[in-house]
């Protein structure tokens, strides 16, 4: 099979701001790829959860489709989002190659919990976004992956930290601990989470028909937020709090 007739599932393609993280304001491709293992208390695309989720999409449609927004309004980034997209990690390579040469600059927005499956893409790509994920959160910790993560990554990413009333001081001095040892010390994202009814609640509920009244996940308070700002930043060089913005800009 030729590069371009590969298949992976994509749930959407579409154009708009990019609303978080160090490009916040940008115009840009997103492609959204399906599948991710974790289950994040704060997910935002839980439609891009399911690994069967999506269509069946071949890198030649991507292309035509990435083109086509492109001729509509002029815009140099694709994102390469998900779900996570590094779990279809061939179907991925094949679109950063493809994406670079149609000279776009190529975005690759990841939970930073896949060192393995980042090496064979590192190359065609020329950002990352990566998460420090937060046990609290998530349930489970990755220090290990994203220390590696930031390795392999080095020079070409920053990290987007979630917080929420829900963070730990312990959390934070792993984090800040992972980051600092990076080289280059990479600029640092505090996001404050949008509040959000937690995901599983949003599943079970779903199932039912019946709209989750809670629990909620919420941010943490704005007094608590500076605190934590004041303590990266006396560490590391780039530490910056941005809030997800597409939710209060009414986009995708
Ligand atoms: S890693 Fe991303 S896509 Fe996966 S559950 Fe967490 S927020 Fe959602």
């Amino acid at each position: 099979m030729t590069a371009v007739a590969l298949k992976g599932r994509v749930t959407e393609i579409f154009s708009s701001l990019q609303g978080e993280g160090l490009r916040l304001g940008e115009r840009m491709i997103f492609v959204r790829l399906a599948g991710c293992s974790w289950r994040c208390r704060y997910c935002d695309t839980p439609a891009s959860l399911s690994a069967r989720t999506g269509t069946e999409t071949t890198v030649e449609d991507v292309i035509d489709r990435v083109r086509s927004l492109r001729e509509e309004q002029p815009q140099e980034t694709v994102s390469l989002t998900g779900g996570e997209p590094l779990l279809q990690t061939e179907f991925l390579g094949a679109l950063l190659t493809a994406m670079k040469r149609l000279n776009f600059f190529t975005y690759l927005e990841t939970s930073g919990t896949y060192p393995e499956l980042l090496k064979p893409v590192i190359d065609q790509t020329d950002l990352v976004a990566m998460d420090i994920k937060l046990p609290s959160a998530v349930g489970r910790p990755f220090w290990e992956e994203h220390a590696d993560f930031l390795n392999i990554s080095s020079g070409k990413v920053f990290v987007k930290i979630v917080l929420t009333e829900g963070t730990t001081d312990e959390e934070l001095e792993r984090s800040f601990r992972i980051a600092a040892a990076a080289d280059p010390i990479p600029a640092v994202v505090l996001q404050p989470a949008t509040a959000i009814v937690d995901l599983e609640a949003r599943i079970l509920r779903g199932k039912d028909g019946l709209s989750p009244d809670g629990p909620w996940v919420l941010p943490p308070s704005p007094s608590r937020l500076q605190q934590m700002w004041e303590r990266f930043r006396r560490r590391l060089p780039d530490v910056r709090i941005i809030p997800q913005m597409h939710p209060i800009w009414g986009v995708r």
